[in-house]
């Protein structure tokens, strides 16, 4: 057998884990537990320039760009519907990195990625196949699917989102290797490692009335908090309460508790007179529209264990929706991922070799030590970000009432931003135009000195 990667989850990231790996050349196959790979489920998402130049590099903008809205400012009301001044944040993200931020439904986004795989990827990839199990010798991987299926392959990539097998996987994997019992030990992941103090609650609805697409608003006050972003032909918000307690637990939510939610909040204004019990009344699409969740956030410690599995987005870190990043930061983790295999690969003579579980397992580590670091200030900022919208204290609540607004502040925040999001990598294996030529030049040309090909 040749090289071989087993992706997990064809969810966003996933599916830009097959066209990297298709671009490589490298063989693999991608199972998903859903009966489809691209369905109607799930809330809206914005994809910034860190997204938008991998995505541009693909060649897949013109694509993104018929199912996508543009976004510009953001109207921000408090619970009284008291105006508390927009924020320019996207107008100054577009102007320093060269293009609009855009609002794409889930489902609009994976068929674009799903649909511009050529063929022969595309019968790589297998739905209805809930993977339960991993093993792994000192040479390749063995994954059982729930249906008794398996696939053997080199690696596995773990791209089943927050609520990953891939990492349970890996973590029962590390203490049998280890022979260890708990925890305390520095190799083994928190069995929970991600820690909820929000949930919420999404709504899509149709873009009518006032609304138009590209409009984006947030709704701001104490424990509770709306975004609003409003495509082509549906709206979605986000709501996000602050919870009592905060749980590492995973909780499922009925319809009962969406009502009860509803109940509590539905008064709150959205935009343009409508409020929540509105939008949620006139919900619409598969999935009824709406759906509750815990936002779970946090940075698992060890993102690979043994050369052979190696994490990515949602099942690597979480974070809360308010900075739109999770999504963003998991294209940027395949890219990166990507890049180390791809150097590894040139190291050996191409991807026709067979690395070893140490070559392996040192790109794997390489990977996650250039993405830690970004990953957690994504993850703090994001919550923090949430903590000011929800108004978590007094100090957090005059900076997003009087401060925020303010547009010196905010231009000199961005542009802070600026050098990081600058940072951002694209594939160095791929040949590719830059599209997005904002004020602040890209640390990585499109185009790098070392574009050379992998096999
Ligand atoms: C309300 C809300 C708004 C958001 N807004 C934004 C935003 O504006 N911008 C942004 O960047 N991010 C946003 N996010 C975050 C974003 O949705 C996630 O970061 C992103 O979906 C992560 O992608 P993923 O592919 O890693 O995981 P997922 O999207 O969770 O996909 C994982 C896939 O794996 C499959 N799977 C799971 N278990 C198995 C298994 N055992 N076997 C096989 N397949 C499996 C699942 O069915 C799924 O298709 C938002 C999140 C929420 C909740």
């Amino acid at each position: 057998m040749g090289f071989k990667v087993i992706v997990v989850g064809g969810g966003p990231v996933g599916l830009v884990a097959a066209h990297a790996l298709s671009r490589a050349g490298i063989d693999f196959v991608l199972l998903e537990s859903r009966p489809s790979i691209v369905i109607d489920a799930g809330s809206n998402l914005v994809i910034n320039p860190m997204g938008l130049r991998v995505l541009g590099q693909l060649g897949l903008l013109p694509a993104f760009d018929a199912v996508s809205s543009p976004l510009a400012q953001i109207e921000r009301l408090d619970h009284n519907g008291k105006d508390l001044g927009t924020s320019q944040a996207f107008v100054h993200i577009s102007e320093n990195h060269g293009r609009s931020l855009r609002a794409v439904s889930r489902h609009d986004l994976t068929a674009v990625l799903y649909d511009s795989l050529p063929d022969e990827s595309k019968a790589k990839m297998f739905a209805n196949k809930r993977v339960s199990n991993i093993s792994i010798t000192d040479n390749d991987v063995t994954v059982i699917c729930r249906d008794g299926t398996s696939y053997n392959g080199s690696i596995v990539v773990g791209a089943d989102g927050a609520h990953s097998v891939v990492r349970d996987q890996m973590r029962m994997l590390t203490l049998q290797a280890s022979q260890i019992s708990g925890p305390e030990d520095s190799q083994v992941n928190e069995e929970q490692p991600f820690l909820t103090t929000y949930r919420a609650l999404w709504i899509r609805f149709p873009t009518q009335g006032d609304l138009r697409p590209g409009d984006a608003n947030e709704t701001h006050g104490r424990d509770v908090a709306v975004q609003l972003f409003a495509g082509e032909d549906t709206t979605v918000i986000g709501i996000y309460e602050h919870m009592d307690m905060p749980t590492r637990e995973r909780i499922r939510y009925s319809t009962a508790d969406e009502e009860a939610f509803v109940g509590r909040w539905g008064h709150l204004p959205i935009s343009h007179g409508l409020t929540i019990r509105d939008a949620y009344n006139a919900r619409v699409g598969e999935g009824r529209g709406a759906g509750m969740i815990n936002l779970e956030e946090g940075v698992v410690q060890h993102w690979s264990h043994a050369g052979r599995i190696v994490l990515v987005g949602d099942a690597a870190h979480k974070f809360t929706p308010s900075t739109g990043a999770g999504c963003n930061n998991g294209i940027v983790d395949v890219v990166t991922l990507s890049n180390e295999l791809a150097d590894m690969f040139r190291s050996i003579g191409g991807v026709h070799n067979i690395p070893t579980t140490a070559q392996l397992s040192a790109a794997f580590k390489a990977y996650q030590a250039t993405r830690f670091d970004a990953v957690i200030a994504g993850c703090v900022g994001s919550g923090q970000v949430t903590a000011m919208a929800t108004w978590q204290g007094q100090l957090v609540k005059f900076v997003d009432r009087y401060v925020i607004s303010n547009r010196t502040v905010e231009k000199f925040i961005y542009s802070r931003a600026a050098t990081g999001m600058a940072k951002s990598p694209v594939f160095d294996y791929i040949d590719g135009e830059e599209e997005l030529n904002g004020k602040v030049a890209w640390t990585q040309p499109m185009k790098s000195s070392n574009f050379a090909v992998i096999n």
